[in-house]
Order: C-alpha cells, then sequence, then structure tokens
C-alpha cells in the first residue's frame, strides 16, 4: 500500500508547476520531497492533501482513488509552516479541536489529548495558550492536532521552515523518533538537503515540475542519476568533463596513476581536519579536491605543487550534461 501519483500534470496559467509526475510513497515509510525553491514541492504536497486539484492524472490513497475525494474525506493530517492555531484555545483545546467536531466521547477526548501530549513532550504546557510557547513547541503541538484524528497519512509542508537551525536539528531528531514509534506515513517538503538526508527514509528530488530520482539517502547520494541530483546533494566538481565529489579524487604528487590528468595546485585551504587544493589541470580544467590534513602532508602538497588526479575506485561519476541538454 501507498500514496500514488500517476501521471498527475499542473499548470497555473501557462506554466507547468507539475509535468506528469508519476511517483509513489511508501505506506509507513518517512518520504522526502526534497528539491529547489519553485520546483512543485508543496503543489505536489497539497494535490495528495486534496487542497488542491490535479488538471490531469490520478492520486491514489492506500489503495483508493482519492483524485476527486474532498480534502476532509481523504484521512490525511497536515502540518503547515505558518500553522493556523487557534489562538484563545489551550495547547489541549487545539489538539482536542479534531476530535470534539468529530462529536468524540469525552472520556476518550482526555484519554487521547493526554496520550497525544505526552507523545510530543508537551503535557506540561497543557493549559498554556499557544502564544506561550516557543517556536518548537508550538510545532510539536501542530503535529500533535495533526495525528489526533488518526490520519493514515500525515504531509509537513516545511515543518520546521521558520525555526533557527539549533531547534530545526531537534526537532528534525524528534520527528524521526515520533514517526518510528507512530509509524504513520509521513511525506515533507524540505528544500534542505541535509534534513532529507538525516531524516528521511525515502527521498523523491523535484525540479522544474519533475521528479528527477526517487531513492534512499544512499542511493542518492552514492549513485546519483543525473548531474542535478548530484550537485543538489552535496558537493560536485569535475574533472574530465565529468561531476564527481570532490573527496572522490584521488590526488598524487607522481605520475603513477595511469591516466591521471596533470595539474598545478593554484590554493590550498586548510579548514579544521580538512584540506581543499583546487587544481587547475593542463586541460584548462578548474578542479577542487578534498583530501584530509594527514594525507596532505604524506604526499607532501603544496601551492604550485605539480599533480595527478583520477576518480577514486567506486566513486560516483556522472556526466556533465544538465546544462548542455
Ligand atoms: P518552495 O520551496 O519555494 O515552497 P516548491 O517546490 O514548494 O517551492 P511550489 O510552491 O509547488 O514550489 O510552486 C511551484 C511553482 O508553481 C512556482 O513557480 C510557483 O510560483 C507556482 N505556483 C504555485 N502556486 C501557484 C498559484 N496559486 N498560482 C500561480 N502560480 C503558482
Amino acid at each position: 500500500m501507498s500514496i500514488d501519483v500517476h501521471h498527475v500534470t499542473k499548470r497555473f496559467g501557462d506554466f507547468v508547476a507539475l509535468d506528469d509526475v508519476t511517483v509513489s510513497l511508501p505506506t509507513g515509510q518517512l518520504t522526502a520531497l526534497l528539491g529547489p525553491s519553485g520546483g512543485g514541492k508543496s503543489t505536489l504536497l497539497r494535490i495528495i492533501a486534496g487542497l488542491d486539484t490535479a488538471d490531469s492524472g490520478t492520486i491514489s490513497i492506500e489503495g483508493t482513488d482519492a483524485t476527486r475525494l474532498p480534502a476532509q474525506k481523504r484521512n490525511v493530517g497536515f502540518v503547515f509552516q505558518h500553522y493556523a492555531v487557534f489562538k484563545h484555545m489551550t495547547v489541549a483545546k487545539n489538539v482536542a479541536f479534531g476530535l470534539e467536531i468529530r462529536r468524540r466521547p469525552k472520556a476518550e477526548v482526555v484519554a487521547r489529548v493526554d496520550e497525544l501530549l505526552k507523545l510530543v513532550h508537551l503535557s506540561q504546557f497543557a493549559h498554556r495558550l499557544p502564544s506561550q510557547l516557543s517556536g518548537g513547541q508550538r510545532q510539536r503541538m501542530a503535529l500533535a492536532r495533526a495525528l489526533a484524528v488518526e490520519p493514515s497519512v500525515l504531509l509537513l509542508d516545511e515543518p520546521f521552515g521558520a525555526l533557527d537551525a539549533k531547534v530545526r536539528k531537534e526537532l528534525r531528531e524528534w520527528l524521526r523518533r515520533l514517526h518510528d514509534e507512530v509509524n504513520v506515513t509521513t511525506v515533507f517538503v524540505t528544500h534542505d538537503q541535509e534534513e532529507a538526508l538525516e531524516v528521511a527514509d525515502e527521498i523523491v528530488v523535484i525540479n522544474e515540475g519533475r521528479v528527477e530520482q526517487v531513492g534512499t539517502p544512499d542511493q542518492l547520494y552514492d549513485e546519483p542519476a543525473n548531474d542535478f541530483v548530484m550537485s543538489f546533494l552535496g558537493d560536485v566538481t569535475s574533472l574530465g568533463g565529468s561531476s564527481l565529489r570532490p573527496h572522490d579524487i584521488e590526488i598524487s604528487t607522481s605520475p603513477v596513476l595511469a591516466g591521471g590528468v596533470e595539474g598545478e595546485v593554484s590554493r590550498l585551504l586548510r579548514i579544521g581536519f580538512e584540506v581543499r587544493a583546487n587544481v587547475l589541470t593542463i586541460d584548462g580544467e578548474e578542479v577542487t579536491v578534498v583530501l584530509t590534513r594527514a594525507h596532505a602532508r604524506a604526499i607532501g602538497v603544496e601551492e604550485g605543487s605539480t599533480v595527478w588526479l583520477t576518480p577514486a575506485v567506486g566513486a560516483a561519476v556522472v556526466p556533465r550534461m544538465k546544462a548542455v541538454v
């Protein structure tokens, strides 16, 4: 079972926001929709939620065709970056809201709210107003509220986007743990590579309305489908017309490596335990190589050294083609 997006296209006037997107988001997993701003991530999330409709294509949620179902019938919970909380209601009341409008018995509501507030570590703040919480606490309250009605799918649009880096990091670790506890199928939008790599089971890379690649964080990092995915998920340089990671280049101060490209170190930067060498090759290519400080010392590389470069064994290498095609 999964969320199946099948040939979905969405236009805003002449602009194609989603271009024939087909993707399957597995049940019980934490999936990140990752990509640059304007790529179509939120549009896809809103279409899955039923807050927007596709021009063509279908959405099925857990085996049910949801394409024409209104949002409230899709059994999904949402959290957005600027979540509309009820400012005049306490934290407990905010969390209870969805259950109360569904007229669940009072005792059940009290028990469920209690359980959820424990889960999001807000029990001691049950009687505060949202304005008396920190940003991170408010987002946790929003998650508890979305989970209250036991959705089969939880959709989060940049849920931690407005928070500072430290709180974001805490919340993302917390979201991972929460997901492992409640196991609800969760899809979250982010433009932050580190957030996706750290938290998600599966990542869908979306750019210019198209899916560039779907895979686990390791697959995307180690076997990027193309230049775009490679550069979006980490540092990238080029050698011999191909893209690869700067730490995936072997550097030698003697021409021992067969097929090595000769060049001269134009700049050597020491950053913590790393050394970053800029090499200008005899082909006129500027290559960045990252090596450890100990390795740089061992081979005696300096500014002005003549060096030979080769891709490391097992390095991910993709043709540099995106811009040319
Ligand atoms: P971000 O990370 O910046 O939120 P995103 O990948 O989520 O970006 P979307 O919000 O899905 O991108 O938007 C995709 C494209 O569709 C953007 O170029 C946006 O300007 C456009 N778009 C979105 N909603 C509308 C709308 N209601 N009317 C017109 N254009 C829209």
